[in-house]
């Protein structure tokens, strides 16, 4: 068949990274590409107990359709969760999602027209780029450093017209940087003098190896905040559940804009969830999975300062999945991915997470599912590879 796409469909093209879970899956490939989740930190034995009290007591409901906002005791109990931020959020300033990922869509599909001005960081989530994309923005890219965006980049010049800044406090997808609590007040402070909607895109606050929270943006701004939050690192993402606070009159135009997508978020998993969450579950879980994310960040910070060659430079992420590691100008680490594949060991190139001019010589190594003694092999392999180029 001759298919005729859309424009915007043909505009696509396939995640890299992807691409590249493809060829990661093979057992003898060390891979710190992914952006996985460990699943040994799934709880198995509180969703088979939830599921079962779910169907034994409420399954009429459970297997029903639901309202597209959500389910209203999940609704408030993420409401009363984020209430303890320092300012109130109302049930009604929720929506469940179908994970994160669909709040970027919905929040595209309301916010963006073509040529919209649209402000992210350097660098910035890709599948957040893939999402807003299809609805064509016209990309401003704010510059950052190793702590995360500069508020200084943010004139008035840059923020004029600007149907939202995307960005990602709390250690950011790619490079696990966490913006400090000044920048936060700043960034806060330009949203409310200067109108400027902010999406607050935090899948890994509760991943601070330290237990430690910086005040939230939407805490700090709340009017001009739309703030997604997901289960997907705290529980599981094959779960697809995540949320979106924010005013009334977006949470309404985003209902609508959900009703058309899928009607509403399965009623059986926020049934679920909430039957795991409302027993208090997250405050015996959440500190598990930062002990084992430390662990295996700590493992992976050793390894690099063993096994890099001089010139290479990495951060030391407080908290979440990811280390952003910046290479001799000279390399690309996109070509250098095919070689590192053969030698059996795998990262993410950094080039497809600028919205704007990429920085080839970047690269992003998660080492959340990969078992110490792994890591240092893998690392080994990367510096050995890494050194060969860099001779001569
Ligand atoms: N935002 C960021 C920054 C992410 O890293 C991810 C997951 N990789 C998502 C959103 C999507 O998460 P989910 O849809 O599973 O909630």
């Amino acid at each position: 068949m001759q298919w005729s796409f859309s424009r915007r469909a043909q505009a696509l093209t396939s995640s890299a990274i992807r691409e590249i879970l493809k060829v990661t899956e093979q057992p003898d490939v060390i891979s710190f590409a992914g952006g996985l989740p460990s699943a040994a930190t799934f709880p198995v034995e509180a969703m088979r107990a939830a599921t079962r009290k779910v169907l034994a007591e409420r399954a009429e409901s459970a297997l029903q359709y639901g309202p597209s906002e959500g389910l209203g005791p999940l609704r408030e109990w993420i409401a009363a969760q984020h209430s303890s931020d320092g300012s109130e959020v109302r049930p009604s300033q929720v929506l469940l999602t179908t994970g994160s990922q669909q709040a970027l869509d919905l929040i595209a599909k309301a916010l963006i027209d073509p040529g919209s001005r649209v402000l992210v960081e350097t660098p910035t989530y890709l599948g957040a780029l893939q999402a807003f994309s299809l609805f064509e923005p016209d990309y401003v890219s704010v510059a950052s450093d190793e702590h995360g965006l500069l508020p200084e980049a943010l004139t008035p010049e840059v923020i004029e017209g600007a149907r939202f800044l995307y960005a990602l406090p709390n250690f950011q997808n790619p490079t696990g940087r966490r913006l400090p609590l000044s920048r936060r007040e700043a960034l806060a402070t330009l949203a409310r003098e200067q109108g400027l909607p902010i999406v607050e895109d935090d899948p890994y606050g509760d991943l601070d190896y330290q237990g430690e929270r910086l005040a939230s943006l939407r805490s700090l701004a709340p009017q001009q905040v739309i703030h997604l939050g997901s289960f997907s690192k705290v529980l599981a993402p094959g779960l697809r559940l995540g949320y979106v606070i924010a005013d009334e009159p977006l949470i309404a135009k985003l209902v609508q804009v959900k009703q058309a997508a899928d009607l509403h978020t399965p009623s059986f998993t926020q049934q679920v969830v909430h039957e795991i969450v409302s027993q208090g579950f997250l405050n015996e879980h959440i500190p598990g999975i930062r002990a084992l994310y430390a662990e295996r960040c700590g493992a992976m910070l050793a390894a690099l300062e063993r096994h890099m060659p001089r010139g290479v430079h990495w951060n030391r992420p407080e908290g979440g999945m990811f280390i952003w590691v910046t290479l001799p100008e000279a390399l690309d680490s996109t070509s250098l991915l095919g070689e590192a594949i053969r030698e059996r060991v795998a990262f993410v190139p950094g080039a497809p997470f600028y919205a704007t001019a990429p920085r080839a010589n970047t690269l992003r190594l998660s080492f959340v599912t990969v078992a110490p003694a792994r890591i240092e092999e893998g690392v080994e392999r990367l510096g050995r590879l890494i050194a060969t180029h860099l001779e001569g």
